[in-house]
């Protein structure tokens, strides 16, 4: 389950920094929404929830804070207090965390799929708008050259990995690696995950999205003609 809220409190750390903390289970993701004076701090927290499961469409459901609170009770940092945030919501809901198995097909004479009809993955890497996106682009390109086929051909095998990768969280697999190497804390990341390691990670997590900045800006636009 996720919970999403927004709470005004004091700005932390540059004041405009993004934290995301946790392990492979629990976690907890804070950024600025509005600066200057107080902060709007937009959060997430994120845990499995033991029992029943979840009424899986709803996105709507006004979240528990007294709940929500009581897991991350101990989560008190120097520079942010994750139960105070809780606490003082404007208003949270609660997102059940789902996705879909990746598609065989998505094109069916001239109908295809594009967006979430055709992967919806877990809210993992800022994606699923993202991914939408980059389907428009190619399926734009595909159809300006009469190749509806091309599109799935492009797009299909990289949104599948993608969901894939999402279920195995993403680059946010270096929580789960820090604290699977490091259970009782660690004064030195270098020491439980080097730099080269988190760089190689958040890397091929780029390069499975098609974010990787390198490969967006050398490469040539589209038009009809190519
Ligand atoms: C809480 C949350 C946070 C997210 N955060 C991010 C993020 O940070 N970055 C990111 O990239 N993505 C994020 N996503 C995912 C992103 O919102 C979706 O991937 C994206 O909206 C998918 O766009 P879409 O157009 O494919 O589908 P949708 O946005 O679901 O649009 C489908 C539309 O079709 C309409 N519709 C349905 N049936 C019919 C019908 N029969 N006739 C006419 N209209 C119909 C629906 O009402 C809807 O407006 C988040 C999602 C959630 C829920």
């Amino acid at each position: 389950m996720l919970w999403r809220g927004t709470t005004y409190g004091e700005p932390f750390l540059t004041g405009r920094s993004m934290i995301m903390a946790g392990d492979g289970t629990q976690k907890f993701v804070a950024y600025p929404i509005e600066t200057g004076g107080r902060a709007l701090i937009n959060w997430i927290a994120e845990r499995p929830l033991d029992g029943e499961a979840p009424d899986r469409g709803n996105w709507n459901r006004p979240a528990d804070l007294a709940e929500i609170g009581r897991h991350f009770a101990d989560w008190r940092f120097d520079w942010l207090d994750v139960p105070g945030v809780i606490a003082g919501a404007e208003a949270a809901y609660e997102y059940p965390m789902v996705d879909r198995d990746p598609l065989p097909r998505w094109t069916f004479d001239g109908v295809t799929l594009l967006g979430d009809a055709a992967h919806a993955m877990y809210p993992i890497g800022s994606n699923g708008a993202s991914q939408a996106i980059i389907d428009a682009r190619v399926l734009a390109h595909s159809l300006a050259r009469g190749d509806l086929a091309a599109y799935e051909v492009l797009r299909r095998p990289a949104t599948t990995a993608l969901q894939l990768s999402n279920r195995e969280m993403g680059p946010e697999v270096v929580m789960k690696l820090a604290h699977e190497r490091a259970p009782g804390g660690f004064n030195d990341i270098e020491q439980v995950i080097p730099y080269a390691e988190r760089a190689g990670i958040a890397a091929a997590y780029k390069r499975t999205a098609g974010f990787a900045p390198a490969s967006l800006n050398e490469r040539p636009s589209w038009n009809a003609t190519r």
